[in-house]
């Protein structure tokens, strides 16, 4: 069996109950995309608009694609047709964007998950914790959001990936006192997935254990 169909594989089998896996196919070909479809992946997901759209155009329709990278406002009405969830909803105003060109699309369905911004790289975006409960407040028409999607630090500190991870799960906690639907917690890469397992990850969003490196 080749590297990634035995990665899917692995993790197919090694997740917890509750705990799903999201395949971070950025910057990999379409290949290696199909290994890990007919391995049995559905959920897969990419950081630019032009990428996840080429991408799903060749892909089969029943892949249920992720959009987690920083979103432009003017990428969105790109997505809108293809994308399943939204993962990285780092502004009000991208959020009623979001929810603007679903209307225009007639799309109901599509989820999204508010982005918290808890790790030490400024790089890094999203909502402050504590903006969450008044972002949760915002009136949509088409979208729901389902949830909060947060990185930890990159960091050989364990201290202080959990602390990333229990505050990014109590402004998930936060975000249910205002929407108590909205249960998904995406976090948990390569690296650190572990922890975020142990801190409640509902999905794990894994690149290179399956793909190898991005160069
Ligand atoms: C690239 C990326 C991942 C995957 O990271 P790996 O370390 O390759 O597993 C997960 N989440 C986000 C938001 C990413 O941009």
């Amino acid at each position: 069996m080749q590297e990634v169909s035995r990665q899917i594989h692995k993790y197919h089998s090694e997740l917890p109950a509750g705990v799903k896996l999201l395949a971070v196919s950025k910057f990999h070909p379409v290949e290696a995309l199909r290994e890990a479809y007919d391995a049995g992946q559905r959920r897969f997901g990419e950081s630019r608009a032009d990428e996840l759209v080429a991408k799903a155009a060749v892909m089969p329709k029943d892949v249920e694609w992720h959009f987690i990278g920083h979103l432009q406002t003017n990428k969105v009405r790109r997505i809108i047709p293809v994308v399943s969830v939204i993962e990285s909803v780092d502004s009000e105003r991208l959020l009623r964007m979001i929810d603007e060109e679903a209307v225009r699309a007639g799309r109901t369905d599509i989820r999204v998950l508010l982005q918290v911004h808890v790790a030490a790289e400024e790089t890094k975006t999203g909502f402050l914790p504590e903006e969450i409960p008044a972002v949760a407040k915002t009136p949509l028409k088409a979208v729901s959001i389902a949830g909060v999607m947060g990185m930890a630090t990159n960091t050989d500190s364990e201290a202080r990936i959990n602390a990333d991870f229990a505050a990014i799960a109590a402004a998930g906690k936060a975000l249910r006192e205002v929407i108590p639907s909205a249960t998904e917690l995406s976090m948990g890469m390569s690296g650190d997935y572990p922890l975020a397992i142990a801190h409640g990850a509902t999905s794990v969003r894994i690149g290179t254990d399956i793909f190898g490196s991005r160069i």
